[in-house]
């Protein structure tokens, strides 16, 4: 996500900020901004747009009032506001005195942001953020707090839910930078006479290689001689201090060779952010709903139109949305949609689904589909991007910037975001229960760390990787929401691996494919749950039986402690048991690291793979 940087010490902080920013830049951001504490005075510029449009600003407002060596620095990801100069950060309380940047979502903002109105403080900007720099500026200027600048921050921070790493610099304060953290990153950089912090460690590894990791829900106060840190309560807290060893292009990347294998381990992550908030007094709410309850009600069908991975996460929306709503749902590929005269009309909704929320052919669709008076809802991952612009209702993924081309993260908060929508439609038209909505809403958020049982299995398959590094062709088969998966499996292979790959519906295997397997033939089952519906299971275990019976060598995706399937399979890879209809999210993620394992072992570059573009903005 956003980019942070604080410091103190001897250097120019300015420099020392926007070289930092610079480092973070690959994290993805849309505005950019700096503060400086200087003469007892508070600098503060921000600006839309790239870093150099903030430098520009400062070389035309002169650089005179910058010239302390305390301060930081924000690279913003809008989740909140547009990507706008008056969203970006840092934001300054009524008195601006007190600037503060911050990484995450603030849950309970509409709630803070109606007590301080309330109280005549007037907010200008649309952003969760600004609400903390006043309540902060408040709780320094007076009460029990008043003159503590950490202690003011502590105070706040006990009445914030959701994720944040917040930096906070006052005037009046100009040898500490004070800094907070739950579960957004943060890390400290230990230097001579100075100190850092940021959102990762490439934003100061120049300077030093000394760092600490902050822990959950903790205080962090940095000066020049070093820091102290602290729980939200005031109680000293425990750091873990580590040498960085990675070279800056490693440190950017996690300490991986690339990013998207960074961007397959942040998947717990993305699909937590991606459910943050989304639940709240028992009921689902969306980001932007220009949709009443009653015009979801006479919603009559739905068309999820979209491309690639995006189009996959759709075909496995189609088994839940249909089971939960029993409206009919029919997926599209955005590129074929607007040309085949689709039956659209009021009574129509359109999930128009694109990670950037720019592609053409997605966007094009949107147009057609609002030009038939069809109701649009867009899953997207990029803030105020062109597709929800023209959208009746929004939902954002929040997978935070996705830099390699292939799509990870992305795609899993995609799912999980549909599912979303499923229950949101299934809540307003009463086809489910609210108990039933809460239950299946319990279950996906259980999704992260069943995620993350999968990810220890990384070296696993990563071996299993090398092993099929030589094979010229590989299929995947499913059944259910399997099927997309194993569509999924065959894309991420085509397009990282540049070798031929095919999904298949098990059950077409005996209608043609099945002349495709011949003796070593590596095929990828993806096994549905032998507790979920017993058929869908029995039926795949033949399936795999009939393939190997033909020489073809076995992986197999399937649930921990499922037996039957054991002799059939070459090779087992075990995912954790989960609901049915949320197994995409956990057997999807074997296959990219298989994908990317094969053609980094082939030597192709995983984050670029050759012809594609991240964002495909040409029909
Ligand atoms: N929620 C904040 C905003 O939209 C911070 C976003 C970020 O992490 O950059 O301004």
């Amino acid at each position: 996500m956003c980019g942070i940087v604080g410091y103190v010490g001897h250097r120019p902080a300015l420099d020392v900020v926007l070289d930092g920013l610079r480092r973070l830049e690959y994290r993805g951001y849309d505005s950019a901004g700096v503060a400086v504490l200087d003469g007892g005075g508070l600098a503060v510029e921000r600006k839309a747009g790239r870093l150099a449009n903030l430098e520009a600003r400062l070389d035309e407002v002169g650089r005179d009032g910058f010239a302390g060596t305390s301060g930081m620095g924000h690279t913003r990801w809008a989740t909140h506001g547009a990507p706008i100069d008056r969203n970006s950060h840092p934001h300054r309380d009524t008195a601006e005195r007190l600037a503060v940047v911050h990484n995450g979502i603030i849950e309970n903002f509409a709630a803070l942001r109606a007590e301080l109105e309330a109280a005549g403080v007037e907010l200008t900007s649309d952003t969760d953020t600004e609400t903390v720099a006043h309540l902060v500026g408040q709780a320094y200027a007076a009460g029990e707090t008043a003159g503590d600048l950490p202690a003011s921050l502590r105070a706040v921070c006990r009445r914030l839910e959701g994720a944040f790493t917040l930096v906070v610099t006052h005037a009046d304060e100009p040898d500490q930078v004070v800094a907070a953290r739950r579960s957004s990153p943060l890390v400290v950089g230990l230097g001579e006479g100075e100190t850092f912090v940021a959102s990762d460690v490439s934003a100061f590894i120049e300077h030093t290689r000394e760092a600490v990791e902050l822990g959950q829900d903790q205080v962090v106060v940095i000066t020049r001689e070093g820091y102290t840190v602290t729980d939200f309560d005031g109680e000293p807290a425990e750091v873990k201090p580590f040498t960085v060893d990675w070279d800056l292009s490693a440190a950017e990347k996690g300490g991986h060779e690339y990013f998207m294998l960074k961007e397959i381990e942040e998947q717990p992550t993305a699909l937590a952010d991606t459910l943050r908030g989304h639940f709240a007094d028992g009921r689902i709410t969306l980001d932007e709903q220009r949709l009443s309850d009653q015009e979801l009600r006479d919603i009559d069908k739905v068309f999820v139109v979209a491309c690639g991975s995006a189009y996959h996460s759709g075909l496995v929306a189609k088994y839940a949305i249909e089971h939960w709503t029993r409206l009919p749902v029919e997926v599209e590929l955005a590129s074929e949609f607007r040309y085949r005269d689709p039956v659209l009309d009021r009574a129509t909704l359109v999930v128009a689904i694109s990670q950037s929320g720019e592609t053409a052919d997605t966007l094009e669709a949107v147009r057609h589909a609002r030009g038939q008076k069809a109701r649009v809802l867009a899953v997207c991952n990029t803030n105020g991007a062109q597709i929800p612009r023209e959208s009746d209702a929004v939902l954002y993924t929040h997978a935070g910037p996705e830099i390699g081309v292939a799509s990870t993260k992305a795609f899993l908060a995609q799912v999980a975001a549909n599912y979303l929508v499923g229950l949101a439609l299934a809540q307003a038209r009463g086809t489910k229960y609210p108990d039933e909505v809460a239950r299946e809403f319990h279950a996906l958020a259980a999704m992260p760390d069943a995620v993350r049982t999968v990810l220890e299995r990384t070296e696993q398959i990563k071996a299993l990787g090398r092993e099929l590094s030589d094979a010229k062709a590989v299929l995947f088969l499913g059944r259910h929401v399997g099927y997309p998966v194993a569509l999924e499996g065959a894309l991420k292979l085509k397009e990282l691996a540049y070798m031929h790959a095919e999904g298949f519906a098990a059950g077409e295997l005996k209608h043609g494919p099945i002349a495709l397997i011949e003796e070593g033939l590596p095929v990828v089952v993806v096994m549905p749950s032998p507790k979920g519906r017993a058929v869908l299971h029995s039926k795949l275990v033949s399936n795999i039986s009939e393939i190997q019976a033909r020489g073809a060598r076995t992986i197999v995706i399937a649930e921990e402690g499922d037996e039957t399937v054991r002799p059939f399979a070459d090779e087992l890879i075990e995912v954790p048991a989960v609901p049915t209809l949320l197994q995409p999210l956990v057997s999807t993620v074997p296959l990219q690291i298989l994908a990317a394992e094969i053609a980094r072992s082939r030597g192709y570059d995983v984050d670029k793979p050759r012809n594609l573009a991240k964002s495909v903005t040409v029909e």
